[in-house]
């Protein structure tokens, strides 16, 4: 690109004009960011290149530099761009342009004035010269198709216009320079006015970061000459008639003149009935802002829901300005900040509540302006730069075009948010004027909306209230049916083995009197005795235990010990249970488990009160399995075992999982009376559960039921869930101790 001098005064006349573009830059903008400062650089290597241009006969070497410092120049054009779009990879353009430069330099020195022969072309033209002339045309290519690219994708109006107008300026810009290859005065004069038009936008667009809308000026541009002309072509064509009608008269200069007077006249007012039809046929009615403001206050008026409330407000904007996404959130001053429900109405929104700190930027302007807020601004407006990263992804991810506050006078009730409009036309200040009349509106209809539905809300809690009232009120007719049942129970339990007791002690003894006893008879009796007063025995023991575990709690002696060994010892005894009725019991997972420490005797008594109840309620040839795994610690907790005791029996309504870890409670009639450990459905003191579940706690586990209800046919079965961490937080240095102690013992 060998820029020569057609007219040495045109580089003199582009640097003043340059430097002055630098200057009002310079003083524009009060907030030099990197791309202005990048777009500064710009302009300095424009002004050095107007210069070599101009002294471009003087300098010999390196060859050709004008065009050298203007792929400088397209480079830091290309970081400019990358800064005012917002791309990602700014460095890129950085770098390519820098390789492309030292590439020139480097071409000149090893393949100095070669003439590459291009067919046609008279000049000689260097190797380095073309490849200067080639990476300008891709660097500024990639620049304005990146930015074309950006342009087209982007569903902001506003950011769309800013995007075109760069796109505008960047043509301009690299026109112009495109023009100065050519060496006629004409075309280097065109070429430098281009190029400086173009520049001069964008000094303009990075210095100011509201930008015209130029589809909407381009608009009323073409608007203007389209009205003018056709109001003055038919009166043109009335005065060139009446001065060919009147060429041969004695005064048709005079007639001539009264139809120029007669046509500026008419022109006023006929030009306003053109403009008139214009508008009625091309640009359609203009929306009645009156007319919409008392329709919508009409229909808000009696609204008490949020949700219609959005509906409407969003209905009607969307159809006075064709946006297909909007909605209407809720803000809510909190202690730590504010807190915004956004209630979907129109497209995709998100429906996630979202907080935000008292002194956030974004909320902060639209408290203090009062008026819409563009995301355009928020994207742009060097004022809301300092907005936080969560906020920025917050609003991103609503996509909303603008947002207008519903504001009390001194409290923000509520957001209104609308999404671009589907045109791709931006939104108007006459139309952000009416939204901010629609959202003044809104005020009351939304205070009185919040507050019903806050109403709504107090109901709804009332009502769950109530229902957890019932529920607890029904527990505690148990729990108190519970207590009068204890002395049924209790007597029945008690009396059973002692009738048993006494039965066979009279039969004993008048079998003794009547001298008629064997000895075979005898040790069948005393078999009788023993069972009953052992079952006694197990059932005081149980009525100590439980009242033990109510005053002081259970004294633990915990020592290290293996979960296998306590299943082991528990299920011993109640393998005969098993036997008769074809109960299959299966263990998993115990093997792998480490170690736990535990009180052994108590757990075994936990268990085994466990594993008697599943065989008391599982059927013939039915199965029970205990399954247990380790759970590794997630945080300082620890290590736990859960261990999952599964049956197939008849299942335990819902409403009983909580009581039948009660003390005396049991799901059936309490006038059953016991009918030995293991028998089917047999009936025991309902004490079982409630000493299991003391045990397990005084490890500091947990334990709890879950079926799906209490069913003789179906057979859903229960799932008995154990907790119980490796080594209890619970267990003091005395524990400790003792625990040493047992070890040793045992050991
Ligand atoms: P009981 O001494 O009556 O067996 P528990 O405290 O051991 O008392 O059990 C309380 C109640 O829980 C029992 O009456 C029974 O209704 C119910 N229950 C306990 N385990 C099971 C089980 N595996 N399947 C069905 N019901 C059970």
């Amino acid at each position: 690109m060998n820029v020569t001098v057609a007219n040495p005064i045109i580089p003199l006349i582009a640097i003043g004009s340059y430097t002055l573009l630098l200057l009002t830059a310079f003083t524009r903008s009060d907030r030099h960011t990197r791309q202005t400062r990048w777009l500064f650089a710009f302009l300095v290597i424009s002004i050095l290149w107007e210069f070599l241009v101009y002294f471009s006969r003087e300098i010999f070497y390196p060859p050709n530099l004008p065009s050298k410092v203007l792929l400088i120049g397209t480079t830091f054009l290309g970081v400019t761009s990358a800064l005012f779009v917002k791309w990602e990879q700014r460095k890129r353009w950085f770098l390519l342009g820098g390789l492309a430069v030292f590439t020139t330099f480097a071409l000149d020195i090893y393949l100095p004035a070669q003439d590459v022969g291009i067919p046609y072309i008279q000049r000689s033209i260097s190797y380095s010269d073309l490849f200067t002339t080639v990476t300008w045309l891709l660097l500024s290519g990639a620049i304005l198709s990146r930015t074309w690219r950006d342009y087209r994708r982007t569903t902001f109006p506003w950011h769309a216009n800013r995007l075109l107008f760069w796109v505008i300026v960047l043509l301009l810009t690299f026109t112009g320079e495109a023009l100065l290859f050519f060496h006629y005065t004409g075309l280097t004069l065109a070429g430098q006015i281009v190029r400086f038009i173009g520049v001069s936008g964008l000094t303009y667009a990075i210095s100011s970061h509201r930008i015209i809308d130029v589809r909407n000026r381009s608009q009323s541009v073409v608007y203007f000459i389209l009205i003018t002309a056709t109001a003055a072509l038919p009166l043109t064509f009335a005065i060139f008639t009446v001065q060919d009608l009147t060429r041969n008269q004695p005064f048709a200069f005079v007639y001539t003149m009264v139809a120029v007077v007669v046509a500026f006249l008419l022109y006023p007012p006929f030009r306003r009935l053109v403009e008139k039809t214009f508008n009625r046929f091309l640009v359609g009615e203009g929306i009645d802002t009156n007319q919409v403001i008392r329709h919508y206050s009409q229909a808000i008026y009696q609204i008490l829901d949020v949700q219609q409330l959005s509906n409407v407000i969003v209905g009607t904007l969307s159809e006075l300005l064709n946006t297909r996404q909007g909605a209407l959130m809720l803000v809510t001053h909190t202690e730590e900040g504010y807190e915004i429900d956004p209630i979907p109405t129109l497209g995709t929104i998100t429906k996630n509540k979202q907080h935000f700190q008292s002194d956030c930027l974004f909320i902060r302007s639209l408290v203090q302006l009062h008026q819409p807020l563009l995301q355009y601004e928020l994207d742009f407006n060097p004022d809301y730069a300092q907005i936080d990263r969560p906020v920025r992804d917050w609003l991103n991810e609503m996509a909303m075009d603008v947002y207008v506050p519903v504001y009390t006078g001194n409290e923000m009730e509520g957001l209104i948010a609308v999404g671009p409009k589907a045109s791709g036309n931006t939104y108007q200040p006459d139309e952000l004027e009416l939204m901010q009349i629609l959202a003044d509106q809104t005020v009351i209809a939304l205070q009185n909306a919040r507050l019903y539905s806050e109403l709504g809300h107090q109901n709804e809690r009332i009502r769950h209230l109530n229902i957890d009232l019932v529920n607890q009120n029904e527990r505690l007719e148990i729990m108190d049916r519970v207590k009068s049942d204890f002395i049924t129970i209790a007597s029945h339990e008690l009396r059973t083995p002692l009738t048993q007791v006494k039965g066979y002690t009279d039969i004993l003894q008048s079998m003794n009197e009547e001298e008629n006893l064997s000895r075979e008879q005898t040790r069948e009796i005393i078999k009788h005795i023993s069972r009953a007063s052992n079952r006694l025995d197990s059932l005081i023991t149980a009525m100590l235990d439980a009242s033990q575990m109510d005053t002081e709690g259970f004294h633990m002696v915990f020592m290290e010990t293996k979960l296998e060994m306590i299943v082991r010892m528990a299920t011993e005894p109640l393998v005969s249970a098993m036997n008769q009725p074809h109960i299959r019991f299966e263990t998993h997972g115990f093997d792998g488990l480490p170690p736990i420490y535990a009180d052994f005797k108590r757990l075994v008594q936990a268990f085994s009160n466990l594993i008697g109840n599943s065989i008391k309620y599982t059927p013939n040839y039915g199965a029970i399995s205990m399954r247990a795994s380790l759970v590794p610690s997630q945080d300082e907790v620890g290590d736990y075992v859960e261990i999952v005791l599964s049956d197939q029996g008849i299942g335990i309504d819902p409403k009983f999982h909580d009581l039948i870890f009660e003390k005396f409670f049991r799901v059936g009639d309490p006038q059953l009376h016991s009918t030995g450990s293991t028998k089917f459905k047999g009936a025991g003191p309902g004490l079982g559960l409630p000493i299991a579940k003391g045990v397990i706690e005084g490890h500091d586990g947990r334990i709890w039921v879950e079926s799906a209800g209490e069913d003789e046919e179906q057979l859903p079965g229960s799932e008995f869930h154990i907790i119980l961490p490796v080594r209890p937080s619970n267990m003091t240095e005395t524990n400790n101790t003792t625990l040493e102690k047992a070890s040793y013992l045992i050991g």
